[in-house]
């Protein structure tokens, strides 16, 4: 059983203090919350060869006993919600209720794949001759390098291990740096499920680049699976591409969200508050963008604006609060730059537009609705990662599918409407891997989720979600009489 440290690295199977540790602070405060072993590119180096060594015995391991040491630790998650969403609230800010359903989602990863583990199926194939037997075999790509962001510090983690140790691969996994907790005490927790040292390791650091760099050239890494930045993804891709290592890439979104002159604005007031202001806006499938059919903009902002002044901003851990801080002092400014570019340009700000004024520590910012956007503001283009919601008017569906296609972005895009024809119409023709129609909240485990064009490449989740971690081996006998 794994003690419970919970700050050092974790290496084949046991705690390992590093050469330096580095400061994880509350963004609610401020205030340091833990020093965590920060590791060095020989701390990665020997994470991969831990991983390395492991990976005969765990691609060996039958689907039916991976999928148990899933199955007890998709149990021990659930059971432990509460002090694993209180650690998450901590080092990432959202409100305890938000963790603690991201916590029952990571988990459910782990329930989804487990069944995935026990049917990972080969092919039998026409032979060409009576004497020949043709198979195709499913097989681990082989040790896995993982790099996950601070805004899902649970579930991010666990879309990529679940399916990665379900396919029988072992892993090296780095944790954003302002979020390293959660990821090190669901490690422990799969040791206490039953999962073998060395077979998933994880290693924070406070500087991704040497760490980075030892993953991308190991010879023993065989697969980089990576959510982020559109940027740092672009930059894994091309260095992963000296080794011929696979990639998986989840990067960042601009979704539109389109409200028909027939959608019913109320649910789609509601669902602008839920896509919007989940994890205060630092989602990458959040609506980034509103557009609303100029015959009924009015009443859509008269729904929404009272439900985005209703929200209560604060410390993640106090009790109802429903929109905590973003993740940093970088992240406030951001917001900043992007409502100020859209208010010199002619938005108008209806709620907020500054940081709460009663909040006087902590990165927060206030629940913001915007009128009067227009494409060229940055709010309209850029991510904004913040608790703003811009809205624009149409006149056609013709327009609006040409505007929300423009962009390199593809991940999320949703759209209300009552006419089962246009949501056909319009989803289809939409150029983004996930669509909700009259539906802000899509992603579940046993669904594709994954972006067109720069928002990404392969799929985590659903079936589609094991391919990025195993090979396809062909198997071609001769037999005789
Ligand atoms: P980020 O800066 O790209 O960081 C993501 C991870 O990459 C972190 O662990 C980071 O480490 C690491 N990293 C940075 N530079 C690296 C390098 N040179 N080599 C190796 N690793 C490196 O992104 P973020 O700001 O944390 O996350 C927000 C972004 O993630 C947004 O764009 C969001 O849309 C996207 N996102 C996408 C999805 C999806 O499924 N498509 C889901 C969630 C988030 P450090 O923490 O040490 O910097």
């Amino acid at each position: 059983m794994a003690n419970s440290d919970g700050t050092s690295l974790w290496i084949d199977g046991a705690w390992r203090a590093a050469a330096g540790t580095f400061t994880v602070s509350n963004p609610a405060t401020g205030e340091p919350l833990a020093e965590v072993a920060d590791a060095s590119r020989t701390d990665a180096r020997a994470a991969i060869e831990s991983a390395a060594a492991a990976l005969p015995a765990w691609s060996a391991t039958p689907g039916l006993e991976r999928a148990r040491v899933l199955r007890r630790a998709e149990a021990l998650m659930l059971e432990r919600a509460t002090e694993l969403g209180r650690t998450l609230t901590l080092e990432g800010g959202k409100p305890l209720a938000e963790a603690r359903g991201e916590i029952a989602y990571a988990a459910s990863f782990f329930a989804w794949f487990a069944g995935e583990a026990e049917r990972t199926y080969g092919r039998v194939i026409p032979a060409s001759t009576a004497n020949k037997r043709l198979l195709a075999l499913r097989q681990p790509v082989g040790v896995v390098g993982a790099i996950t962001p601070w805004n899902f510090p649970a579930a991010m983690v666990t879309r990529k291990i679940g399916p990665a140790l379900a396919a029988g691969c072992t892993v090296v996994l780095k944790p954003a740096e302002q979020t390293p907790l959660t990821a090190l005490n669901i490690v422990a927790l799969m040791t206490e499920a039953g999962l073998p040292p060395g077979v998933c390791n994880v290693i924070p650091t406070h500087d991704p680049g040497p760490v980075g760099t030892e993953l991308l050239q190991h010879p023993a890494v065989r697969k980089i699976t990576f959510t982020g930045s559109t940027e740092v993804g672009k930059y894994l891709a091309r260095e992963a591409a000296a080794t011929v290592k696979r990639v998986s890439l989840e990067l960042g979104g601009h979704a539109p969200f389109i409200v028909f002159a027939d959608a019913d604005i109320d649910a789609a007031a509601q669902g602008a508050i839920v896509s919007k202001f989940r994890n205060a806006g630092q989602t990458c499938v959040c609506a980034n963008r509103f557009y609303v059919h100029a015959s009924v903009a009015d009443a859509f902002l008269e729904a929404l604006t009272p439900l985005v002044r209703a929200l209560t901003v604060g410390d993640g851990t106090l009790d109802g609060v429903q929109v905590g801080p973003l993740i940093d002092t970088a992240g406030v400014q951001k917001v900043e730059a992007h409502v100020r570019d859209a208010t010199t340009s002619g938005a108008r700000v209806l709620v907020g537009g500054s940081r709460p004024p009663h909040l006087t520590r902590g990165n927060f910012y206030a629940p913001t609705l915007l009128d009067g956007a227009t494409d060229t503001m940055r709010v309209m283009r850029e991510e904004t990662f913040g608790p703003v919601a811009p809205v624009a008017r149409f006149e056609s569906e013709a327009e609006v599918l040409r505007r929300a296609n423009a962009g390199p972005f593809g991940l999320a895009a949703y759209l209300y409407t009552n006419d089962l024809s246009r949501a056909w119409r319009v989803a289809e023709r939409l150029e983004y891997g996930i669509v909700g129609v009259n539906d802000a909240l899509p992603s579940v485990a046993q669904a594709p989720f994954g972006g067109y064009k720069e928002s990404g490449l392969g799929r985590e989740g659903g079936t589609e979600g094991m391919d990025a971690f195993l090979e396809t081996k062909y198997i071609s006998t001769v037999i005789r009489g």
